[in-house]
């Protein structure tokens, strides 16, 4: 047995920060490691110690097993947690911690191994007796003759694959070869392994997975399971416990295959295996080696730290209790606040964070690295923070869940809130009806989740009444609102579109409105340096807003927007927002979010037309395409391959004269 007395966490974000917290509870001194993007986040004041990470790219930093391991010799740390993604199933990194006399506050590298390839963990399962998915492993001919046996459509899965990468669906033998191909070439790059195989892909399955905890003295409990259905393109979004509709027998049964798979391979930490649910039948998708994002639903209906454990058994110390202790408590959601626009096809939206205040309350977790303010960086993962509820009943739960995300003010970003309301809102996930392709489906038929009129007609007034500026007394905003308070109309940018909104001014504190001779009183209750009341005809809305560059964010229930006054932008933004066919004068094109122009297709001089595509930004791994919104020629270029440029940061001029 072997004590630990100070940590290292070889991980960032929310992640770094909630091992800290159980770190602290048990009196281990931590150690954070970071890169120059993340100097301020708070996984970097939270700890006892911190160290700068070297070079920029993920290689020379989270991922650098020499540079971490050196760092922690050097604080002389007994152990590494590895978190989760990064490192944290990296064989290599496992041994060389350990042949760096530390302890990996995980399995041993053999384990990680083994299941970090998912064609041996499924041979493992077929040995077993655990059914697995129809699936087949061969050549290129071989796979395409079992595909049409099996028949379409068929998955292919990069055996090292992971986080939704090297995952393809084939619906017909046409697009099989291709696929397969595309499969392969991904897996390469990412996994620097092009091994694949193929499975039957099943229709609107449920993902269940089975949280475990194994000791190093043959102990392997359950923390029973999660259900993980609500998931965008195979990422899950909303997570629980325990899973709404399972039945007692599916329970034992996946409990019972998930301690077979895991005793097997002597495994020891916390560790989770996946499975694919239609009906009664069940089928092993795979097993992670690590903590997962959702292990607070589990920890939640339990009231046990799955941190704290990883560290007990890690000292290798026998686990406490026996599956006959752990009861289910309640229901637990979990709903993972990611920094991309839903009204945007979900393009990724990095950022400044100009105001963060988090939901509170009691049976309610919410887990970031996220100050009051702070920046998302383009170069992580885009998921804010996890909130997590726990409840007696699960529409208890359900129903916190909705009101915390309403209650979660994130403002300068755009963020998947009002998605996640909506789902959390829908019968179909009230009766805890989910599939791995719910989500999809109800996004299919809902047109947009663009703010509804009422909402916009709440922002404008807020706008109208929000506190004015002290600063720049010249051309500001706020000058401009006490020019509109005359007027009837506004001339508005709700979210940088235009809109004419009609209101009667009364005085200061009261304006109103008139739509099909119904009148509805706006009154301004109170009104603090962020925060705006509104009695709206006898209901009073609690806003917050942020006051940037002329322009003012606000959050309402959960959906945000950000206003200002049209004329403050000038004539070319404008025209360049109602997309004239034909640019008239000049127009400057601006970064859509923060990134990296990765390629630049045009010259200065050049001719453009509408919808052409002059660069392309990558953003969160995402490439974007900034196309031309208007026939023009290409004026000036601000900017040059490799730039990293911040949102609204100037790239391209564009210009209706032609250039000679
Ligand atoms: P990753 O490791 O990239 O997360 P997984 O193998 O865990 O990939 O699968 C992720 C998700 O992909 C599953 O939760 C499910 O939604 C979908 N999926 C995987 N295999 C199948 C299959 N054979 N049929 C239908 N859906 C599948």
């Amino acid at each position: 047995m072997k004590q630990i007395n100070k940590l290292l966490v070889a991980n960032r974000g929310e992640i770094a920060v909630r091992i800290f917290r159980t770190l602290n509870r048990m009196g281990i001194a931590t150690v954070a490691i970071y890169s120059e993007a993340d100097r301020h986040s708070l996984h970097v004041q939270q700890a006892d110690e911190r160290y700068l990470l070297q070079g920029s790219s993920l290689s020379e930093t989270y991922l650098n097993i020499d540079q971490i391991i050196a760092i922690a010799r050097e604080c002389e740390a007994d152990a590494i947690h590895p978190g989760y993604g990064f490192l944290s199933e990296n064989p290599l990194f496992a041994r060389a911690v350990a042949e760096a006399g530390m302890i990996f506050v995980g399995p041993t590298a053999e384990a990680i191994s083994l299941m970090g390839n998912k064609k041996e963990a499924r041979a493992l399962a077929v040995s077993l007796g655990v059914p697995v998915v129809e699936g087949a492993v061969g050549n290129t001919a071989e796979l395409t003759d079992k595909a049409g046996e099996m028949g379409y459509p068929v998955m292919i899965k990069a055996a090292s694959g992971g986080g939704g990468k090297g995952m393809r669906i084939a619906w017909s033998e046409k697009d099989f070869r291709e696929l397969l191909e595309s499969t392969q070439r991904e897996a390469k790059n990412y996994f620097g392994n092009d091994e694949v195989y193929i499975e039957k892909y099943l229709a609107d399955p449920r993902h269940i997975e089975i949280q475990l905890l194994a000791d190093h003295h043959g102990h392997i409990l359950t923390l029973y399971e999660r259900e993980c259905s609500m998931q965008r393109r195979h990422q899950k979004i909303i997570e629980e416990a325990p899973a709404p509709n399972i039945s007692g027998s599916l329970r034992n049964k996946l409990s019972e295959a998930a301690i077979k798979l895991a005793g097997q391979i002597g495994y020891r930490n916390a560790g989770t295996i996946e499975f694919l649910v239609k009906g009664d039948q069940f089928y092993f998708l795979e097993m992670n080696t690590r903590i997962q994002v959702e292990h607070p639903v589990s920890e939640m209906i339990t009231g046990i730290d799955i941190v704290r454990e990883q560290m007990m058994i890690a000292m290798g110390k026998p686990l406490s209790f026996t599956q006959n202790d752990i009861k289910i408590n309640g229901h637990a959601i979990e709903a993972r606040i990611y920094a991309e626009d839903p009204a945007k096809g979900f393009l990724p939206s990095p950022g400044k964070v100009h105001f963060h205040k988090p939901p509170s309350g009691k049976g309610l977790r919410v887990e970031t690295a996220l100050g009051d303010h702070g920046e998302i960086s383009a170069m992580y993962d885009p998921m804010v923070s996890k909130v997590v509820v726990h409840g007696a009943t699960r529409e208890t739960a359900r129903k916190k869940l909705v009101k915390s995300l309403r209650h979660y003010v994130l403002l300068g970003i755009e963020t998947n809130i009002p998605f996640l309301i909506d789902l959390a809102g829908t019968s179909e996930f009230a009766e805890g009806n989910s599939n791995t392709n719910l989500v999809e489906h109800l996004q299919q038929n809902k047109k947009s989740f663009q703010h509804d009129i009422l909402q916009k007609e709440l922002f404008a007034m807020a706008f109208l009444f929000a506190k004015p500026e002290k600063t720049r007394a010249e051309n500001s905003t706020w000058q401009n609102i006490g020019y509109w308070r005359l007027l009837p109309d506004a001339h508005l940018l709700i979210n940088r579109e235009p809109i004419t909104h009609h209101y009667f001014y009364h005085n200061p504190h009261h304006l109103s409105t008139e739509n099909n001779h119904m009148r509805k009183d706006y009154r301004l209750v109170e009104r603090s340096d962020d925060t705006l009341r509104i009695d709206v005809s006898g209901n009073v809305h609690t806003l917050y807003y942020h006051a940037r560059n002329g322009e003012v964010y606000f959050h309402h229930e959960g959906v945000t927007a950000v206003i200002s006054h049209a004329r403050h932008l000038g004539r070319e933004t404008l025209r360049a927002i109602n997309e004239n066919p034909v640019l008239e004068g000049e127009s400057i094109v601006r970064a859509p979010m923060h990134g990296t122009v990765v390629k630049i297709n045009v010259k200065e001089g050049e001719s453009v037309a509408k919808g052409d595509t002059l660069l392309v930004l990558e953003s969160m791994k995402m490439e974007n395409k900034i196309s031309a919104t208007a026939q023009a020629f290409i004026k000036q270029i601000d900017v040059n391959q490799g730039d990293i440029v911040e949102n609204d940061a100037p790239m391209i001029i564009l210009t209706d004269k032609i250039m000679h």
